[in-house]
């Protein structure tokens, strides 16, 4: 039917406008000033009420228009009894409008899988490091990411009274990535970004056998890609266990979208069907370009520590 859109498109229009709600809502729990925050599985595994508020949110928004999909989220919350205020019924009209790409018009609400990060930086977003904060969702199909959404709730935070906060980030495999400026580090400049909070010896020792012109240090795994498709970072490096699934899902299909690559540290790209194991055990290593100056340059002990 031409007239009407393809699921998966109609999917990415409702999560752009979820993760806008989910913006909204990371920004009014921080001026409220009652982060509530808990320890998950220790003092550098933190969950704040934002977190759950909007795991509540997009999770039961979407799951309220794709009954059939299944959702994964970071948080272990219900999904039942989440109050009408918390859920978004939007679109974005501009998405809709575009076709989708041919591989992907006959895919059924069964064969999708969401996996929710509802707030991916937490640690950041409990210090004030608020531009590191986002939101992410990210849609796989056949065991595959192939759209994406990122919302950053404080982009511009910095920039003065009169700049817009916050923008929303998101891309399809085959179709490309929309919301930013596409932009690569200056030809022969090596700069790798790496986690702020979770570092441990092997990840300083995987950085420095790269040995970068500079190392940049930041939380969440959408801000590290969002920084490799803007230019500023050529290389997320992370030899350790620790990200996740919904932290990678997002990232990797608007990296994906735009011609980048990630994968662990080993080179072995990450599965998200529904029953795969959330932890990427092996690490993370993300390009826009140039991935194999990095992949080749990972020592083997390093790839041999790291057991996907
Ligand atoms: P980071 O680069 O430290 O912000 O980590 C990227 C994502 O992986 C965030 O969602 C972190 O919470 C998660 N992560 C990385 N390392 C750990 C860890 N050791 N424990 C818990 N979460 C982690
Ligand atoms: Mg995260
Ligand atoms: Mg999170």
């Amino acid at each position: 039917n031409m007239s009407s859109p393809a699921l998966l498109m109609r999917v990415v229009a409702s999560a752009y406008s979820v993760a806008e709600k989910a913006a909204t809502i990371v920004r009014n729990v921080m001026s409220a000033g009652d982060l509530g925050i808990v320890e998950k599985a220790g003092p550098n595994d933190l969950q704040t009420k934002a977190d759950r508020l909007v795991q509540m949110s997009i999770c039961a928004s979407l799951a309220r228009k794709f009954p059939k999909v299944t959702i994964i989220g970071e948080e272990e919350l219900p999904t039942d009894d989440v109050t009408e205020d918390l859920i978004e019924d939007g679109h974005c009209e501009e998405i809709l409008k575009k076709p989708c790409p041919a591989q992907y018009t006959g895919i059924k609400e069964e064969e999708l899988v969401i996996w929710v990060d509802p707030l991916d930086g937490t640690k950041e977003y409990t210090e004030g490091l608020l531009d590191h904060v986002t939101v992410l969702i990210g849609i796989a199909y056949g065991g595959k990411a192939i759209a994406g959404v990122i919302n950053q709730p404080y982009y511009n935070y910095e920039a003065g009274a009169n700049a817009v906060l916050g923008r929303t980030i998101w891309g399809v495999l085959g179709m490309g990535a929309f919301g930013f400026q596409l932009t690569e580090v200056p030809a022969g400049k090596h700069i790798v970004i790496t986690t702020r909070s979770h570092s441990n010896a092997l990840v300083n020792e995987c950085i420095s056998a790269l040995n970068p012109d500079h190392v940049i240090r930041v939380g969440g795994a959408g801000n590290k890609v969002i920084q490799l498709i803007e230019g500023k970072a050529s290389a997320y490096v992370f030899a350790s266990p620790g990200c996740k699934k919904w932290d990678t899902c997002a990232p990797e299909a608007i990296l994906h979208a735009v011609g980048g690559k990630i994968t662990d540290i080993r080179g072995n790209s990450f599965q998200y069907n529904k029953e795969v194991k959330h932890m990427n055990s092996a690490g993370v290593l993300a390009t826009l370009r140039n991935y194999d100056y990095y992949a080749s340059r990972i020592p083997n002990t390093v790839k041999e520590s790291l057991v996907p």
